[in-house]
């Protein structure tokens, strides 16, 4: 009885005799005002070690027919919990299944709202972290790439989106159908659909590399009237610009569309051109700068994904932490070098360092870089250790190499591992080569090891009470007090003249902070 869970163990064997090569899923929504499921018939076809078993991931209601290779497979021998047992693979297979799976009001899966004003119903998915199994079955861990062609039958006033552009409705009995091409090979919990009566408002920009992307803005239809489309496209295009120039990697996708949805757990998802936002983030009335200020930042951070998470991705899901941290950096910057926001970086350092402070005194801090053993674990390194700690470290990384040789390594870092997967000494490689330093100690010391330094000063005072030095010694959190370090020392030889000097024989001392161990 597996449950819902997969261990890291169970992810990387499953991804050494397997190579998914497509998904094509249609799902049936027609009676979304009537059943509390809908149905998902699709087809998978992958590569395997041959005479092996393996497993695919469903959370399904019902399953009501598997069949591998031409051979039926009877549901109640195969499909247990959240898997369904597969044997005796073949080097090339194809695999069917029938199965209906619950519409969702936990915000997991494919999540179903009912607009209190007009009774019209909206539907979102949301599958980070393992949560497409929700809603077909999948071989659901970021290694296994593939392309995700999906068909969906729904009502026919609907719009429905998904992370290739929507193509022009055909009508069927009760409904419409809409048959999307094929994504680029990406991970499964990139994957989007969202459907319903939205309002939409669309544009389109002409990406660094000529290509013209269609832009989509889409909010409930009560809501519309209070979504300040025109900010939010402006703002699209400053990020699409400053990241297009600064990773040197034009927009990967086909188009982008921006969804806000009804009762939305976190405040976006990067899901592969088709962004949902939390609707906290369409004003109805006067908010302060701050809430502004955070849904720029917001934007250019699902924007920055598309490179960094989609286009390269995790391996697993130990480097959350990378993927999240490099999201919230490259947002930052590009918002106070970008937009009207020009004092992003304060207001990081208020909010998010702060956080980060705080978080890492805590009994509950970790290392940045967490033993992920399976996916509970991820599910609690959700936090300001992966978010605002990873963040800062890796503005402090920046720093370290240089604005330009980070740029510079990234865009390697994304050519050499587009759509595929990557780790993080893949990047500490890349950034190693472009700017010469070595990362790995630094890493241990800043990625490795938990808890925040200590500062604290040393006063020494002569026999008529006049202060002859004053340092501030800084200790790491498990080394004691007895190792202190000078990081800032003044020193008064003669009384006319004050000196600053500093151990660590930097100039200007250090008040900036430099974990030694
Ligand atoms: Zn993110």
């Amino acid at each position: 009885m597996p449950g819902e869970n997969l261990t890291k163990v169970e992810a990387f064997t499953r991804s050494r005799l397997i190579t998914v090569k497509g998904y094509d899923i249609e799902i049936d929504l027609r009676e979304v005002a009537s059943s509390p499921t809908f149905r998902t018939t699709s087809t998978v076809t992958f590569l395997a070690e041959p005479g092996e078993s393996s497993f695919i991931d469903a959370i399904a209601h019902t399953v009501h027919r598997v069949v591998l290779n031409g051979q039926e497979l009877d549901p109640a021998d195969v499909f247990d919990d959240s898997r369904i047992l597969l044997t005796g693979l073949k080097a090339d297979n194809t695999l069917e299944i029938e199965a209906d799976f619950s519409y969702t009001n936990s915000g997991e899966g494919l999540h179903r709202f009912v607009d209190p004003v007009d009774d019209e119903i909206y539907l979102y998915t949301q599958f980070e972290v393992p949560d497409s199994r929700r809603v077909f079955p999948v071989f659901e861990q970021p290694d296994l790439k593939a392309t995700f062609r999906f068909t969906i039958h729904a009502p026919n006033h609907w719009q429905v989106v998904s992370n290739q552009p929507t193509p022009e409705p055909t009508a069927t009995e009760n409904g419409s159908t809409w048959a999307f091409g094929a994504t680029p090979r990406i991970s499964s919990y990139i994957t989007a659909l969202v459907a319903g009566p939205y309002e939409a408002v669309r544009d389109e920009l002409v990406s660094s590399s000529g290509k013209t992307i269609p832009l989509g803005v889409f909010s409930r239809k009560s809501l519309s009237q209070y979504l300040d489309t025109d900010y939010i496209l402006d703002i699209t295009r400053k990020g699409f610009e400053y990241f297009e120039r600064r990773f040197g990697v034009p927009y990967p996708f086909e188009k982008y569309d921006q969804l806000f949805v009804p009762e939305f757990n976190a405040g976006a998802m990067e899901n592969a051109g088709a962004v949902t936002f939390t609707e906290s983030y369409v004003f109805r009335s006067q908010v302060s700068d701050a809430v502004r200020e955070r849904r720029v930042v917001t934007i250019l951070h699902e924007l920055a994904h598309m490179w960094f998470g989609d286009l390269v991705t995790m391996r697993w899901w130990n480097d959350l932490w990378l993927n999240e941290s490099f999201a919230e950096w490259a947002s930052t910057i590009a918002t106070a070098e970008a937009t009207e926001w020009t004092e992003a970086w304060t207001t990081f350092q208020a909010m998010e360092k702060s956080w980060a402070y705080r978080q890492d005194q805590l009994p509950s801090t970790h290392p940045i870089v967490a033993n992920i053993r399976d996916i509970e674990d991820v599910q609690v390194n959700f936090d300001g250790i992966t978010y605002a700690k990873g963040g800062s470290v890796l503005k402090q990384l920046v720093a370290w190499v240089g604005e330009e040789a980070f740029f510079r390594g990234v865009h390697n870092y994304f050519v050499k591992h587009q759509w595929s997967n990557a780790t993080l000494s893949d990047l500490l490689e890349e950034l190693e080569d472009t700017s010469g330093r070595k990362l790995r100690h630094w890493s241990e010391l800043w990625l490795e090891t938990a808890g925040v330094n200590t500062l604290y000063p040393e006063v020494s005072v002569d026999a008529a009470g006049v202060i002859t030095d004053f340092q501030i010694r800084q200790t790491a959190p498990t080394s004691g007090r007895r190792f202190g370090h000078t990081v800032w020392r003044w020193a008064s030889t003669t009384p006319q003249r004050t000196a600053f000097s500093s151990e660590s024989g930097a100039p200007n001392s250090t008040l900036t902070v430099s974990s030694r161990r």
